[in-house]
């Protein structure tokens, strides 16, 4: 059945634009939302046009969420007054928690869509052009598993794959249990039709994509699920890089460990967030580990995987967080040894339990805090990217990051173990977005490494070929030629896992 298409009054195909908030889930369902518009009919906008239609999928993570979001309604409504026809649409997590707020302070608007109806987001556009009046429409569980809606991905050589939405949790800080509900796995066979179906297009890493990984298959009574699942994409053929995020301490088991230190396609990455080395605060934040559990996995993993590069997540400043428990967070971190910290400064999330906590800290203790924490991740990071110099890493050209620079005549990309890399090419050769190169380090930055000699390999992939497909004729291949978004293969969390 051929889709429907969404015309203007001229006959033109209605144009679209998304504009993502927050997290990689966020990301990932904007791919969906992307492929969704597209199968009705919808032409993405160019970069310097005025969309037909314009769709915001919002966070309710990250601080001031709400404002950015009704600033951003602010400055669209005289374009929509200028522009006939034009719509608006909001969804994502805080329109799952706003609802028809949303449309009181905002009358202009003419969707609100939640987080677990997002298919019915042409439906619900077409509706408010025909009654035209707002539609909001917000179902309570997930209707349909998003990633069984058509997507428009943003890269040829790496993919999302989601694994499972919702979580089953309650840690106090986190707003996502009651937006995104309870966990909903999506059983392995869907999962890997969806990988082998991405491999035979040429993509070459997958990140596995959930709230909290680890609890994978409890919904199907399998408690070793996510460890099958790893051994199961090793043996995808052409699938390079495996991916996860994010993992949960409480529930990461040593099953997880062995299957990623015997899958050869799996990186030795991890982003284990470890929130606070604080128990006390682990307690208040109801998070069910402890300082001792946390670091005991770590050890593990190191010792299967000497080379693994471990992220994590920490929040400085929850309530009742004394400088003794901010030094307990300072041990630990000294101790993990982190490759990449997301450091957050506690602020309250409306909606969550520990907003109503009594004992707040004050905003400029949480700052001082911060900037001492950032301080010691960084002094780490930067000895542990030291300690690569003079190693030979393989680095997958990235799109938005693989831009030749013409100062320094260096592309980028990311390790196998998630770090980017800055890496020199030679006048004369030709390196794609999605091609594959060893380089040896020659430099290290805090957040990257450098690698200023010779191309010690350099692998052409279906990827790259791809990519350049697409510079030749955007139209052909459906993806735009110019700047894409690679995908941040170490990126902020999924939540705060
Ligand atoms: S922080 Fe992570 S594990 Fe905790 S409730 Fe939120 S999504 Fe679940």
């Amino acid at each position: 059945m051929s889709a429907p298409v969404e015309t203007t009054a001229s006959g033109q195909p209605r144009t679209y634009q998304v504009r993502t908030f927050g997290c990689q889930m966020n990301v990932h369902d904007s791919e969906r939302i992307a492929g969704l518009l597209e199968a009705a009919g919808y032409v993405r906008a160019a970069a310097d046009a005025t969309p037909d239609v314009v769709v915001f999928n919002t966070c309710a993570v990250r601080e001031n969420a709400d404002n950015r979001l009704y600033g951003n309604l602010g400055h669209l409504r005289p374009v929509k007054k200028a522009h006939a026809g034009m719509q608006i649409a909001v969804g994502g997590c805080l329109a799952q928690k706003d609802r028809e707020e949303i449309i009181r302070r905002a009358p202009w608007v003419d969707v609100v869509f939640g987080t677990n109806n997002i298919g019915r987001l042409p439906v619900l556009l077409e509706r408010a052009r025909h009654n035209g009046e707002a539609q909001v429409e917000i179902a309570e569980s997930l209707e349909v598993f998003p990633s069984t809606l058509p997507a428009r991905r943003e890269s040829f050589y790496s993919a999302w794959v989601s694994i499972s939405v919702g979580c089953n949790n309650t840690c106090t800080f986190c707003i996502v249990p009651s937006l995104r509900g309870k966990e909903t796995d999506r059983r392995p066979g869907d999962i890997l039709a969806e990988v082998e179906a991405l491999v035979a297009d040429g993509v070459l890493e997958i990140t596995l994509l959930g709230q909290n990984v680890n609890s994978y298959g409890v919904e199907f009574g399998d408690r070793q699920a996510f460890s099958k699942l790893l051994r199961a994409c090793g043996g995808i053929e052409g699938l390079e890089r495996v991916r996860f995020t994010s993992p949960h301490p409480r529930d990461f088991t040593p099953d997880v460990i062995a299957a990623m230190a015997e899958t050869s396609n799996v990186c030795h990455q991890l982003h284990m967030p470890l929130q606070s080395g604080s128990d006390r605060i682990l307690r208040a934040m109801r998070r069910s580990y402890r300082a001792e559990r946390y670091l005991n996995i770590l050890r593990q993993v190191r010792e299967a995987m000497p080379d693994a590069a471990i992220s994590t997540d920490i929040i400085v400043g929850f309530p009742g967080e004394t400088e003794e428990d901010f030094q307990a967070t300072l041990d630990v971190v000294r101790q993990a040894r982190f490759a990449q910290a997301f450091t957050f400064q506690y602020s309250p999330r409306p909606g969550t339990p520990a907003a109503s906590f009594p004992d707040q800290v004050p905003a400029e203790v949480v700052r001082e805090r911060y900037q001492r924490l950032v301080a010691l991740v960084e002094e780490i990071t930067w000895e542990e990217n030291k300690r690569l110099v003079g190693a030979t890493v393989e680095v997958l050209v990235a799109v938005g990051e693989g831009r030749k620079d013409t100062s320094t005549g260096r592309m980028s990309g990311r390790a196998r173990d998630g770090r980017l890399v800055h890496f020199s090419v030679p006048e004369g050769t030709t390196v794609r977005p999605g091609d594959v190169v060893h380089v040896e380090v020659t430099y290290a930055a805090p957040h990257h490494l450098v690698a200023d000699g010779p191309l010690l390999s350099h692998r052409r992939t279906r990827a790259g070929d791809a990519w350049e497909a697409a510079q030749a004729a955007p139209a052909a291949t459906g993806r735009p030629g110019g700047v894409m978004l690679g995908m941040p293969t170490v990126g902020p969390p999924v939540s705060a896992s």
